[in-house]
């Protein structure tokens, strides 16, 4: 239905950290150079969706970023306007312009969010964004209501903020969805919603880092088969890391209860 990979970032530079989720900005920047080389295309998040999509037989994909760290602004949309590249990236509305707080234990820093004049800025340099939620919480551990409040309130802003295309899509935090919050997605207006590497091609719960899909056979003359190989290997890992975050939190709930809201967010503010 869908033929195109959907690529999920999180983290471009800024400072190191214990988590998995960090890419660095040079290493981004020369995967996006060594993509565009070799003929790849960024598609909107509207290309994406279209169900007669032109793009199915083209080497094009969706590059998603999570979380809306400030670093974005820095180190990755510039990188991509300069290859004529766009992106779509799913903001925690709450945490819209603020300092993030769960990450601490990670870096040893507080992170600052993209803020409201950034993501404009962006957005009317052909960049789109989505909801990752209001708080980013791990949506099937919460009740009706609270779930309830993360989608629609979210949706509001980036309504609001934004205009109906910023109301189409989520990303669900840690990919955490099941059916509940599909039917709860549904009824707060989402159109497309991206899971973790578990989607089920459902329209709401799509998959993402679909990295078998990165044809790195068919290639052009003058890059170097060795240099290709090593392209694919590095984005194949770098999109794993959306499927490591997902798989060691449910590894850490699986051996224990369910920890306290703050420290569940704490342990999980990497996806
Ligand atoms: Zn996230």
């Amino acid at each position: 239905m869908l033929p195109s990979p959907v690529l999920c970032y999180h983290r471009i530079g800024g400072p190191l950290e214990l988590g998995v989720t960090r890419v660095g900005r040079s290493v981004f920047a020369r995967q996006m150079r060594a993509l565009a080389h070799a003929g790849w295309r960024t598609l909107s998040l509207e290309e994406f969706a279209r169900p007669q999509a032109p793009h199915a037989a083209g080497r094009t994909f969706l590059l998603t970023f999570d979380d809306g760290y400030s670093s974005l602004a820095e180190y990755a949309y510039p990188v991509l306007a300069d290859l004529g590249f766009t992106a779509t990236t799913f903001l925690i509305t709450d945490y819209v312009g603020k300092t993030n707080d769960w990450d601490v234990r990670y870096t040893w820093n507080r992170l600052r969010h993209l803020t409201w004049q950034q993501v404009e800025h962006w957005r009317a340099g052909g960049f789109h964004f989505g909801s990752h939620s209001a708080t980013h919480r791990r949506l099937p551990w919460l009740a009706d209501r609270a779930v309830e409040d993360e989608l629609t309130r979210s949706r509001e802003v980036l309504v609001n903020r934004l205009g109906p295309a910023a109301g189409r899509a989520i990303a669900y935090p840690f990919g955490a969805v099941d059916q509940r919050i599909l039917r709860h997605a549904t009824a707060a207006g989402y159109e497309l919603g991206f899971g973790g590497v578990k989607g089920n091609a459902e329209i709401l719960n799509l998959a993402r880092t679909p990295v078998y899909l990165w044809d790195v056979g068919d290639v052009p003359v003058g890059l170097r088969s060795d240099a290709i190989g090593s392209l694919g290997r590095t984005v194949a890992h770098v999109a794993n890391r959306c499927a490591i975050g997902t798989a060691i939190m449910q590894l850490a709930r699986r051996r224990t209860a369910p920890p306290p809201e703050s420290i569940a967010d704490a342990a999980a503010g990497h996806a």
